[in-house]
């Protein structure tokens, strides 16, 4: 390995788990890997809030045309919010609308989701491009690997991208704790990997184009389909993702990974 500060390391192994914009990665991939845009602008905040139609201990999501809000209270008075809005790249990239312009784009909007924006200190309020990657594969050669953003890059609609962080952790450990060797320990990771991250980066970007629906036709497709589907029915399609299959048992051992 090479630093920027010119300092140079050898290893028997190395995991590239530096995130979105990996450095590790980028020797696989090649300099060139273009992003993809979600085509919506996000705003996120962290505020002290209380009011009077939210209840404590609840996650509300709020549709709109081409938009959503939701607020997750994350316990001691504490509410994290977030906001998104349908906006090219060229105009979402170089957005400086600050506090007044959130509120602005959720005018008219229910008045729980107005006061989120409007309790939280300017400071913390973060806005984002938000973006995933096509998938790639392999994720290594030899004694090199990827784990995490820097292998799966993913958009936020199933809440996964960490989870399969560590869900990726515990089959590496695994895999190198009963490989003969660091190169084979690794390909057996990454193959028992691919699938179910490949299924959640592209799940999580056809689920996000969804929930964005913008124009009266898509918006009511949308609407009607999360209003008329059973509770059963929607947490039955939320299983697999928050389910860990695991790797079954690993050959020679009676270890399970699907704890
Ligand atoms: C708005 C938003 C909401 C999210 N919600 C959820 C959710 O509800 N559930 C969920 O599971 N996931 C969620 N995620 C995704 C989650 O945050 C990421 O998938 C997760 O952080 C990836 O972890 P990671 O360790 O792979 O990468 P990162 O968390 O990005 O960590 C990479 C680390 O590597 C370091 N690094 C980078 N480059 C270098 C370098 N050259 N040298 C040294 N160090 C370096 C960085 O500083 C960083 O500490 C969300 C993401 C966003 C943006």
């Amino acid at each position: 390995m090479r630093f920027t500060d010119g300092a140079r390391a050898e290893a028997d192994l190395l995991v590239g788990a530096d995130g979105f914009n990996s450095a590790v990665r980028r020797q696989l991939a090649g300099p060139d890997e273009p992003a993809h845009d979600s085509g919506y602008i996000a705003w996120l905040g962290i505020t002290e809030y209380s009011h009077p139609r939210f209840t404590p201990g609840s996650v509300v999501h709020l549709w709109g045309d081409g938009m959503r809000f939701g607020l997750v209270d994350i316990g001691r008075g504490r509410l994290y919010w977030w906001g998104t809005k349908n906006m090219p790249f060229e105009r979402s990239s170089t957005w400086d609308g600050g506090k007044a312009g959130v509120l602005d784009a959720y005018s008219g909007w229910p008045d729980e989701a107005r006061e989120a924006i409007r309790v939280t200190p300017p400071a913390d309020l973060l806005t984002l491009n938000t973006r995933d990657r096509s998938f790639l594969q392999p994720w290594g050669t030899g004694p090199v690997t990827l784990l995490g953003d820097a292998a799966h890059p993913m958009l936020t609609s199933l809440g996964q991208g960490s989870a399969m962080a560590m869900e990726d952790a515990a089959v590496l450990a695994q895999h190198l704790r009963h490989a003969p060797d660091v190169p084979r320990g690794l390909r057996g990771y990454e193959a028992a990997r691919y699938d179910r991250t490949r299924t959640m980066v592209e799940a999580t970007r056809s689920i996000s184009e969804f929930e964005q629906s913008q124009g009266p036709v898509r918006r009511r497709v949308r609407d009607g389909y999360f209003r008329w589907m059973s509770h059963r029915k929607l947490v039955g399609k939320l299983e697999p993702a928050l389910t860990f299959p695991g790797a079954g048992i690993l050959p020679g051992t009676d270890e399970r990974t699907d704890r």
